[in-house]
């Protein structure tokens, strides 16, 4: 059984489709690989359904794996790109990495790579590579994160909400071991180091929160040499 799961919260936000879809994507891989938050999702959906019947006659939410994918490709077309230009690897060497992988997250990886081709990694260390991913997301950054076996990850701090989840392998930081599945999320300022664990390669999805837009007096003085100005 996993140990680390999403929030009650986020888990009824998820039922009723309140989620941005990059967070929606973490949640629903997470629930390909956990019986019990799959359940407790369920019995969201039936309290609101019959929340919804009672009160405004509405049908049940059923926010389905398809539908979300759809959410993020209609998301997509409008996206622009994010992909760095270098380190570009075939379409071999990506199958290459997944080989292992089962087949809920082949769903996944395949739907996003589908709008993502080609895959660029990108060298953060030694040990860490990347690959940003296209999903028309302004408020998220969503990617693919790679430490090679017994690799470890510089102490890093978070600078917004970071959702990992486990895709394939495992890693371990201070507070624990993470495995295929798990469901991690780091609070701004929340110090880790992650290392990969002896045996195999570690993959993840991430989703970061995009940096605070700058607002106030500062902002306003800075925001006329960026191309974001706040409304
Ligand atoms: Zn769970």
């Amino acid at each position: 059984m996993l140990k680390n799961h999403p929030s009650d919260n986020t888990l009824l936000e998820f039922s009723a489709g309140n989620l941005p879809s990059a967070v929606a994507l973490c949640v629903s891989t997470h629930l390909s690989h956990c019986p019990e938050c799959k359940n407790k999702v369920s019995e969201y959906n039936v309290l609101g359904g019959s929340f919804l019947k009672n009160t405004i006659k509405s049908e049940p939410v059923n926010f389905s794996f398809d539908q979300l994918m759809q959410r993020i490709e209609n998301d997509q077309k409008d996206a622009e790109s994010l992909l760095p230009k270098e380190l570009k690897i075939s379409k071999e060497k990506v199958k290459t990495a997944f080989e292992n992988t089962n087949r809920v997250n082949e769903k996944v990886i395949t739907k996003l790579l589908k709008s993502n081709e080609p895959l660029t990694w990108r060298k953060v260390s030694k040990s860490l590579h990347e690959a940003v991913l296209k999903t028309g997301q302004s408020t998220h950054e969503v990617c693919f994160h790679k430490i090679k076996k017994g690799g470890k990850v510089v102490e890093h701090d978070h600078k917004g909400v970071e959702i990992t989840v486990v895709l394939e392998g495992s890693f371990s930081d201070e507070s624990g071991t993470y495995k295929t599945g798990d469901y991690i999320e780091m609070q701004p300022g929340n110090i880790h180091k992650p290392r990969a664990t002896q045996n195999s390669d570690c993959l993840c999805l991430t989703v970061v929160e995009a940096p605070v837009k700058l607002t106030g007096v500062i902002g306003k003085m800075v925001n006329p040499f960026i191309s974001f100005r706040p409304r």
